[in-house]
């Protein structure tokens, strides 16, 4: 159902910087249209000197948001009321009013969980798990894993002193920081989970060789575009089954409709419009 905009519509942004290539609003807008809620979502390119403003402005006005490049470190500082996974990761990629105060939380903590849980079947408890990278989907990925009780988890980053300042974050004893790939040779892991940039060009390396180890149960990629990443393709190529970051997507926007929405997301829709539009 199409439905007219009126005074009564809520705005919903993405706002980043660049944000022209976000897949968001051709996903939440057909998410809007398959539950007939009263929403537009709209990509605003946006400085981290204009963030403040529009954050307070658009959710104070009854709408809200996401946040992506470069700002969600800042989103998390101009918050009246943050979610335990924004206190967590220091980072805010949703957004919404309350009675004129400003809710933020880190949708790629819970997006990241579902879309382990679907790969997997199951939740990672007791699970050894290599996590390759110590950006912000690192840190999302470190506070997921750590709920759900895996057992250990090694973290390699190129930039040894960001995986060691992540693991002081958010590591407590069971985050161990490896200074390099030769010291993961021959150990055994029951997940590696690549949250590195590497893969989104045709030209990067693999994150690590999975060959280095003596077994990797799975691999989950969070790198997604058109055709399978490299890393999921190198891990099926060795028997490893894979998945790429493509569920993560779905699933953190849909934590998102349900912030703004209070109501389930439709994923089978949201799917649908992602594929329509990506090629995926
Ligand atoms: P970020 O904060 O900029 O972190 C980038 C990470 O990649 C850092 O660990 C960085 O290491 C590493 N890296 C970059 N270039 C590298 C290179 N040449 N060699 C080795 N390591 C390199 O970015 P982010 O927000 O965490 O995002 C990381 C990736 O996850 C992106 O591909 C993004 O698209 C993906 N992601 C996917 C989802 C999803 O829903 N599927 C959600 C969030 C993010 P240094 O610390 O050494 O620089």
């Amino acid at each position: 159902m199409t439905r007219s905009i009126t005074s009564g519509t809520r705005l919903l942004v993405v706002l980043g910087d660049p944000v022209e290539h976000s897949l968001s609003p051709v996903v939440q807008n057909a998410a809007f249209r398959e539950t007939g809620v009263d929403g537009v979502y709209l990509a605003l390119t946006c400085s981290e000197k204009d963030l403040p403003g529009f954050i307070g402005g658009i959710a104070r006005a009854g709408g809200g948001g996401n946040v992506t490049l470069p700002h969600k470190e800042k989103a998390a500082s101009v918050l009246d009321i943050s979610s335990e996974a924004v206190l967590r990761t220091g980072a805010c990629n949703t957004f919404w009013g309350v009675d004129g105060k400003v809710h933020g939380d880190n949708t790629d903590v819970d997006g990241f969980g579902r879309a382990l849980m679907s790969f997997l079947g199951h939740a990672p408890k007791g699970f050894r798990v290599l996590v390759l990278g110590a950006g912000g989907a690192a840190r999302a990925a470190l506070v997921s894993l750590l709920d759900a009780e895996v057992s250990a988890i090694f973290l390699l980053n190129r930039t040894v002193d960001r995986a060691r300042a992540v693991s002081r974050r958010i590591g407590g004893e069971k985050v161990r920081v490896v200074e390099r790939a030769q010291e993961v040779e021959g150990l055994d892991f029951d997940l590696v989970v690549n949250t590195t940039r590497l893969g989104l060009s045709a030209d990067d390396p693999l994150p690590v060789d999975l060959g280095l180890l003596s077994r990797a149960g799975a691999v989950m990629d969070l790198v997604y575009g058109p055709e399978a990443t490299p890393f999921v393709r190198a891990a099926e190529a060795l028997g490893i089954r894979a998945a790429d970051g493509l569920e993560m997507l779905i699933q953190q926007g849909a934590v998102s409709f349900e912030r703004w929405w209070d109501r389930p997301a439709p994923v089978e829709a949201m799917r649908g419009a992602l594929r329509r539009v990506a090629g995926i």
